[in-house]
């Protein structure tokens, strides 16, 4: 393992065209790049693997990590010698079974023979960072190397999700919804994120654009073919090269601001095939949060007329899980109303109802102002 500065801010990308016996060698063409399995990975490294598994997902849904690209993963890094566990805490943990089983990750574990480890059936220790304090995983924060293995998808709250937005599933349990509820301005949410990496071992970030998701994410948007893999040690620039390649305003994901301030989009050295080579669609992004650019007071004032709430259609099948995501007790279900009835005046815009949602029952809407008005349109 050696992130050496001079590559810290190097992001590859690769062509890869399909979860097929080609992605391997796409794979391999993208970390030597960077230097090379054997480098990155030395024998005897404990490396913890950290696949997106946010629901009860298949592969084809494009919401989770593919289980094709995570067999390659799981197969280079035994034969370098590493000492390797898969884990994470998928946003539906109550659902853990079949969230393993659902998208792929149980079955593809059990035939490399590595473990594969729920964070909340596990230990979690508290780390601080700045005015930020979170309880991390131990296996994590025992890792010598994260191998981090985002889906690019939009994000209704952030944008993106994609390197960094993955590194929240190693947050065990319901704190994460408890942090929606501390810090419901996006501005303020990003520097908690990003905060976080701060305080995780060394990683290599290993992105799952195949297939993506555009339009209503992180799991309600609808998947679009992206065609490529790409790599960093550096998953600040990662993201900020998805940013590039998908053009996407970076200003607009949260958790990049401050470093795009610190010119780290002036850093980047991309290599690979080229983002031209790549050709992209442009994708279709979730409305920008409401809030983004106002100061707290000013969120308060105008929070009764500008909005992003859910809204629940016929699709719902009563599982209840929204209700039990919501951090601010926004939702119930009654007995015998057909969806789950929302508390407005409470709700946050914070979209973990939206993720965790089974049968893609829930949209988020803007409100009334937003949508005629278009006022905050490409900000
Ligand atoms: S209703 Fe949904 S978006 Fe609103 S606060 Fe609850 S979980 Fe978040
Ligand atoms: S909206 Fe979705 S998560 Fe909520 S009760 Fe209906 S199906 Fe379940």
């Amino acid at each position: 393992m050696d992130p050496t500065p001079a590559t810290t801010a190097l992001v590859a990308f690769r062509a890869c065209k399909a979860y097929d016996a080609a992605l391997p060698a796409a794979l391999d063409r993208l970390l030597e790049d960077l230097g090379g399995w054997e480098r990155l990975v030395p024998a005897g490294t404990t490396v913890l693997v950290k696949p997106n598994l946010l629901t009860d997902r298949t592969p084809d849904e494009a919401v989770t990590t593919h289980p094709v690209l995570l067999r390659a993963v799981l197969q280079r890094l035994l034969r370098c010698g590493a000492s390797v566990a898969v884990g994470d805490s998928p946003a539906s943990a109550a659902q853990l079974a079949r969230v393993w089983e659902r998208t792929g990750i149980e079955s593809v574990c059990r035939e490399m023979g590595v473990p594969l480890l729920s964070f909340e059936q596990r230990t979690a220790r508290t780390v601080t960072r700045g005015a930020y304090t979170y309880q991390v995983a131990a296996d994590v924060l025992d890792a010598q190397l994260i191998i981090n293995l985002p889906k690019v998808k939009t994000h209704n709250l952030t944008t993106l999700t994609a390197a960094v937005k993955n590194l929240y599933g190693t947050l065990p349990g319901y704190q994460k919804t408890q942090r929606h509820k501390e810090y419901p301005q996006p501005g303020i949410f990003g520097k908690y994120l990003r905060a976080l990496l701060d305080t995780l071992p060394p990683m290599l970030t290993i992105a799952d654009g195949v297939v993506g998701m555009e339009g209503d994410g992180p799991s309600a948007g609808t998947p679009v073919h992206l065609g490529f893999l790409a790599a960093s040690m550096d998953p600040v620039a990662l993201d900020l090269a998805l940013c590039r390649a998908l053009r996407i305003p970076p200003r607009r994901v949260p958790y990049l601001v401050d470093d795009l301030k610190a010119g780290a989009n002036e850093r980047l050295q991309l290599v690979g095939t080229t983002i031209e080579e790549l050709a992209l669609p442009k994708i279709k992004l979730p409305p920008p949060s409401p809030t983004r650019l106002l100061p707290r007071w000013l969120v308060k004032l105008v929070s009764p007329l500008v909005w992003v709430r859910p809204r629940f259609d016929t699709a719902c099948i009563r599982c209840g899980r929204c209700v039990r995501a919501c951090p601010v007790k926004a939702l119930q279900l009654p007995e015998g109303a057909p969806v789950p009835r929302l508390e407005g005046s409470r709700c946050i815009g914070c979209c973990c109802c939206h993720e965790v949602c089974p049968a893609r029952a829930i949209r988020m809407r803007q409100s009334p102002l937003m949508r005629i008005a278009h006022i905050f349109r490409d900000l």
